[in-house]
């Protein structure tokens, strides 16, 4: 490649400044293209000046993202984090009981299911934790490592091979799904082993003001085009051409490479008008194939009390529930006359349903729907807590069905320059699996991978 080469992103998510940072660290002149207003993607928080410390939207690092630390501690970004507890309770709608990672003790205690499934669940965390995850062999975050274990089998028939159905819906169900929502019966045997080689005894925290400062400091020496929205990517006498609507209107520009790290859906229109040379056909079914399970987000502010602090409760069931999960964070609140109140700042998912029924249906509609249906969860949720946000995500969670993991490593080795993809849709639904395969993009064009 020339000396001087000039390389666009496309998406502003995680994935997409990781592969920044990758390029401009390496010299390359890199230009940003970001539709939305700010950077960060999924992992985009918000400001309100009236709450401390401020969250919005909870993503959470956990203790084993390697790359995400790597990055926290070169930027000297650990006074950012806060650490949140692990708790986690799971609810059949009436009993709410704590299913402990941290505590072999504790879990043994664990009353929605027989003590057989609970020490089935513990022999199969340890064995998978032991053989495969501290080896090595299979990682939440590298499809590669995901791909060994993708034999076509669902994660739910892995759990029911380990032990009974009731203990597979309250144990590793309740937390796939409470964690990402989408449905374990479509979900590849890989990801539930990976869950439970790498969950067990993680610590997980906040940043203060959101993650999306990470990807800030990640694109830092990239020209940053916000609010401007790639409609197609061409090549033109061995070049790339990016087309973008912007503010002042058409935008865009020729570059030597292209990274595109926005959602598959997306960045397979975005290069549908790609000869075959540059998008081969096993990428471009991967793209067009993947499914996503959007994600709506919907908090409140309670008082104090009302709910366990810093806490993630979780539905058990095999049903699909009106309510997934919720997450509680202390806040302190700033009133109108300057009296700070302690608060709680409650984050609740609706289920699969809900969620799409719900969304773009508007904030007034979408409280009207889900407050009624809390208390179905957590049985003492107060009855008129004050509605906080909302974010709809309409691309939420890319989903690991059978065979996906292998699927997207067969597609990433085919790919080649000047054309690469990034994004969570490769690996698992997580940052740092998005930031590892921008990483894994840019490199291919660095040809340093
Ligand atoms: C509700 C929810 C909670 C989550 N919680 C956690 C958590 O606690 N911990 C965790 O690790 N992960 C969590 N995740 C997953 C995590 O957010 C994602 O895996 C990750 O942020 C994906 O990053 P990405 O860069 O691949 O994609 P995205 O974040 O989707 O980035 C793509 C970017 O491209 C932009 N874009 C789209 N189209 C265009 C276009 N045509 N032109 C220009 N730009 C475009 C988008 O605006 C976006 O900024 C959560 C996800 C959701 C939905």
């Amino acid at each position: 490649m020339p000396e001087h080469t000039r390389i666009a992103v496309i998406g502003g998510g995680m994935a997409g400044c990781a592969a920044a940072r990758e390029l401009t660290a390496a010299g390359k002149e890199v230009v940003l293209f970001e539709s939305a207003d700010g950077l960060g993607g999924r992992a985009r928080s918000w400001r309100r000046p009236e709450i401390e410390p401020e969250v919005g939207i909870n993503l959470m690092c956990a203790s084993m993202y390697s790359t995400m630390w790597g990055m926290i501690r070169e930027y000297g970004l650990e006074g950012e984090l806060e650490k949140i507890s692990s708790n986690l309770l799971v609810s059949d709608g009436t009993v709410v009981a704590p299913l402990p990672s941290d505590s072999i003790p504790a879990l043994l205690r664990y009353r929605h299911v027989r003590l057989r499934d609970r020490l089935a669940f513990l022999y199969s965390s340890m064995r998978e934790m032991m053989v495969n995850g501290r080896t090595g062999r299979i990682d939440l975050f590298d499809p590669e490592r995901l791909a060994d274990f993708d034999d076509g089998t669902t994660a739910t028939e892995y759990g029911r091979s380990l032990m009974s159905h009731r203990g597979f819906d309250y144990m590793l169900r309740s937390q796939i799904e409470g964690f990402w929502n989408f449905d374990c019966d479509g979900v590849s045997v890989s990801h539930a082993r990976a869950m439970l080689a790498t969950m067990g005894g993680a610590e997980f925290f906040v940043f203060r003001e959101g993650m999306q400062v990470l990807a800030e400091r990640n694109a830092a020496d990239a020209r940053v085009l916000l609010r401007h929205e790639v409609s197609e990517v061409r090549l033109e006498h061995g070049r790339v051409v990016v087309s973008a609507q912007g503010e002042g209107g058409e935008a865009g520009g020729e570059f030597d490479a292209v990274v595109v790290a926005v959602p598959a859906p997306i960045a397979a229109k975005v290069v549908a008008s790609l000869p075959r040379e540059a998008v081969g056909d096993r990428m471009r079914d991967y793209l067009e194939g993947q499914e996503y399970e959007p994600a709506l987000s919907m908090s409140y502010l309670v008082d104090a009390d009302a709910l366990p602090p810093e806490t993630h409760i979780m539905a058990g069931g095999a049903e699909d529930p009106p309510i997934r999960n919720m997450i509680t964070y202390p806040r302190r609140v700033r009133g109108a006359d300057g009296t700070v109140r302690d608060r709680l700042l409650v984050f609740a998912y609706p289920g699969r349903a809900v969620t799409r029924r719900l969304l773009g249906r508007g904030p007034e509609e979408q409280y009207a729907t889900v407050t009624p249906l809390l208390s179905r969860l957590w049985p003492g949720f107060p009855r008129d807590p004050e509605p906080f946000q909302v974010a709809e995500r309409p691309y939420g969670f890319p989903i690991p069905s059978p065979g996906r993991y292998r699927a997207s490593v067969a597609a990433t080795r085919d790919q080649r320059p000047p054309v690469v993809f990034a994004g969570d849709h490769f690996s698992s639904p997580t940052t740092e699996a998005a930031m590892r395969s921008g990483i894994r993009a840019a490199r291919g064009i660095l040809g340093t991978s």
